[in-house]
């Protein structure tokens, strides 16, 4: 069979021109993901040994699909190709390499909880306003310097940065920088930033490394280039020297994390970087409807800034985009949660291939309760990890200080969980004490009475005693011998099982969980070295994604928009278009953010295949407040010749009719997004081929509904029952309609009565 059959003729030449620098630069749903992945089942085809190839994705799961469908064509050999997000890669670099830049090979990693905490108690400690010197702020300011490669030395040279921090109120940001991270090193601990920012450090300074990787990657491939930041792009660049055998792919039309640094100056460069480059132009969606792909075209329109594309679709035309106002959130999740199990039941599809795309995580909430009241099963993606979770944190936290004893945020965290006596004092004192003989916190638990008296020296050299008993441990067992002595020497696990409440048990369960995890890793055959620091490596990098058990469950799924990019679904749900909360708030006084904002609508209308809703309500409690909305102003730069304003879900429509109070939801009218109406809007519909029902229609009890009967629907007219099946609630009836063809329908829902 010929693997490359499923490519068309551009995709294809991209797959061969696997020597030299190549760019493709396409429009969403055109094939660039498809392009690399069989560009890479090809390169194996023809001989290249899986370890010498490195494929950049976006996101873990990402890399994992990719690395299934390349084992279809090359089989087992695609488990060696080195496929995974930025940091989880050079995570796995860094591990082996960290002894050269004087970090230990087990570092921790920190997340942001760690990252924030520190730097609470930094602010503290430095006597800082934690009002001008916001968390969140400083946290984003040393990830951009980072992420810019500027070190905190060069930071403190220079006079622009600290001019702005003094313009901010923030005199001694370079301070804060430079303690971070000095503090992080001391711990051996990198951030996440620091995962890049360091392999540059290596990558620059240790030649020879460089050398030996140039040599190792022969082959690299970066999806979603657009998203890329300079230290990433250095990273590349500097591995690419050699060969050149890059291949980058991306879409300027879709770059969304410029508020992360990424840089969409790096697609325009690569040209100048590689003028030899081969740049390739996808320009067909394979993804959508025409009807999805012109309405996407027709929003990008609005942007000035963007390489020229014609995306085209040959697709079906597809249904119009319906547009729903709701009169508040929690309406807007009723009629969302509504218009699937009418889908569902209509066109006989599945839970799974619906997504309600969000721009804030906390729009989650209202669209959660539709759901549950509707027991339509859900499933949010890159929402809380499982391993953020506060007692998996806590237990990992001793993992993490049995193999890393230097790391203070996990010190910190349990020197005094379970509660052993330990108060916020003494913890001051052990601060202090390292502070000033500049000793690590380790150091002080381990010769506690030194600079402790009395009893907190009793407790906190009992606690470090314990420590280096599961370091012991740890050298002598398995992941799961080591974790279980763990879990109940440390006195976690009888802490969690005397809290009885309903949150205590599921505490309780998430640790057995964790368990069993360790206990699958420990029995793994594929893997040699089996002990927890093993286990425990990039734990820190995972996402509640990774964690799923049951990637392919029937579940509606649920993510922000920027989760989804790269990602398909047939049919999608975009909620809350209003005006400042997408647009958000903070971007609409400045073009360029308002184009980012504009690029990220692109995405999410771009991952609907079929069916696409658009919804906005016209209140909406934030800040604890109940607030007006405006309509997005996003959904006025839509063509509408795409739009279908009249869409109402039947359940919601029937029940208005029929004596619910009708103005709870009204549905939108063409060009008057500006001035939402308060009351119901009584429309005409522009349904194709709409049924006039009979006079007097009463849905009547159609519990002795057998095949071969007569029927009318409000809607579709007349027809005749050709199938049932299920029963009773969920009874489904398929339904030959003399206009409309064949329909399934779920009887509980359906508007029908017997003739
Ligand atoms: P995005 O910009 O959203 O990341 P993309 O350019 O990476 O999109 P893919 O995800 O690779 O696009 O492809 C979109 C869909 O089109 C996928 O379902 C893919 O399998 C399908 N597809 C791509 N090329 C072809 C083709 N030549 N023939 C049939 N289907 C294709
Ligand atoms: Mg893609």
């Amino acid at each position: 069979m010929d693997y490359l059959a499923g490519l068309n003729s551009t995709q294809r030449d991209a797959v061969e021109q696997t020597e030299g620098p190549v760019m493709i630069v396409a429009g969403a749903g055109s094939g660039k993901t498809r392009v690399i992945t069989y560009r890479v089942a090809h390169l194996i085809r023809k001989g290249v040994d899986p370890f010498h190839i490195l494929v950049l994705t976006f996101t873990n799961k990402a890399a994992k699909e990719m690395r299934e469908r390349i084992m279809k064509v090359v089989g087992a050999e695609a488990k060696n190709i080195w496929m995974g997000t930025f940091h989880s890669i050079f995570a796995r670099i860094l591990r082996v390499e960290a002894e050269l830049i004087g970090y230990p090979k087990n570092f921790t990693i920190y997340d942001t909880d760690d990252t924030k905490s520190l730097l609470r108690s930094i602010l503290k400690e430095m006597n800082l306003d934690d009002k001008l010197y916001n968390v969140n702020q400083v946290y984003g300011r040393i990830s951009s310097a980072k992420n810019n490669l500027i070190s905190p030395q060069e930071y403190n040279k220079n006079e622009a940065l600290l001019a702005e921090d003094r313009e901010n109120g923030r005199p001694q940001m370079g301070q804060v920088y430079f303690t971070y991270a000095q503090r992080c090193y001391r711990a051996g601990a990198m951030d996440f930033d620091d995962l890049l920012f360091k392999t540059n450090v290596l990558l620059n300074k240790h030649p020879e490394t460089l050398h030996k990787y140039q040599h190792q990657f022969k082959y690299l491939m970066v999806d979603e280039y657009q998203d890329t930041n300079f230290s990433q792009y250095l990273i590349v660049k500097r591995l690419a020297a050699v060969n050149e055998n890059i291949c980058v792919v991306g879409d300027d039309a879709q770059s969304i994390y410029a508020f992360r640094g990424a840089n969409i100056q790096n697609i325009l460069n690569f040209q100048k970087d590689y003028p030899e480059v081969r740049v390739f132009k996808l320009e067909q969606n394979y993804r959508s409807t025409k009807m999805i792909v012109n309405a996407a075209n027709s929003i990008i329109a609005n942007n000035k800034n963007q390489l020229e594309k014609n995306v085209f679709s040959e697709n079906a035309d597809g249904d119009k985009i319906k547009v729903a106002r709701a009169f508040s959130d929690n309406e807007e999740g009723k009629i969302v949660a509504e218009a699937i199990l009418q889908d569902k039941a209509l066109f006989s599809q599945q839970f799974k291939d619906f997504a309600i795309l969000y721009r804030t995580n906390a729009q989650s909430r209202a669209m959660e309760e539709s759901l549950r009241k509707l027991n339509i099963p859900y499933k949010i993606y890159g929402g809380t990890s499982f391993y953020q979770r506060k007692e998996i944190k806590d237990l990992i936290a001793y993992f993490r200080l049995t193999y890393n004893p230097n790391d203070e945020e996990a010190l910190k965290r349990v020197i005094n969980y379970p509660r052993r006596g330990i108060g916020d004092t003494t913890i001051d004192k052990i601060i202090v004490a390292a502070d000033k003989h500049q000793y690590r916190l380790w150091d002080v638990v381990a010769n506690a009475p030194m600079f402790l008296d009395g009893r907190s020296a009793t407790a906190v050299s009992t606690f470090g005693t314990m420590i280096q008993s599961f370091q012991a441990i740890g050298n002598q067992l398995n992941a799961f011998d080591t974790a279980m002595h763990i879990a109940q020497h440390s006195g976690i696990l009888k802490d969690l099982y005397e809290d009885k409440s309903v949150e205590g048990l599921s505490r309780y369960e998430n640790i057995q969980e964790l368990l069993n995890g360790i206990k699958e890793f420990s029995e793994r055959e594929d893997i040699e070295e089996k002990s927890l620091d093993i286990f425990l490596q990039d734990v820190a990098l995972l996402t509640n994604d990774d964690n799923d058990k049951d990637p392919n469950a029937d579940t509606v799924s649920l993510m922000t928009i920027h989760s989804s990019k790269g990602l398909e679904f047939p049919s999608v749900f975009i909620v809350g278009l209003e005006e400042n909360l997408f647009p958000s708030q903070l971007s609409v006084n400045s073009r360029a953010e308002l184009e980012e904002e504009r690029r990220l609508f692109y995405v999410a209308v771009t991952r609907a295949e079929t069916k696409l809703h658009i919804s906005y309500a016209t209140s909406r409690y934030r800040w604890g407040t109940l607030n007006n909305c405006e309509p997005s102003r996003f959904l006025d730069e839509l063509n509408p010749a795409c739009l279908d304003l009249d869409f109402k879900p039947r359940m919601s429509a029937a029940a208005g009719e029929g004596g619910m109070k009708s103005d709870r939801i009204a549905w939108q009218q063409k060009d008057s997004f500006s001035k939402p109406k308060p009351k119901v809007v009584k429309t005409t519909s522009i349904l194709p081929k709409a049924h006039v029902p009979t006079e007097g229609f009463a849905p009547s009890d159609t519990s002795g509904l057998q095949v071969g009967m007569e029927v009318e629907h409000e809607r579709f007219g007349f027809g005749k029952v050709i199938n049932l099946e299920g029963s009773s609630p969920d009874l489904k009836a398929t339904i030959f309609f003399k206009e409309l063809g064949q329909k399934q329908l779920l009887l509980k829902f359906a508007k029908l009565r017997i003739v």
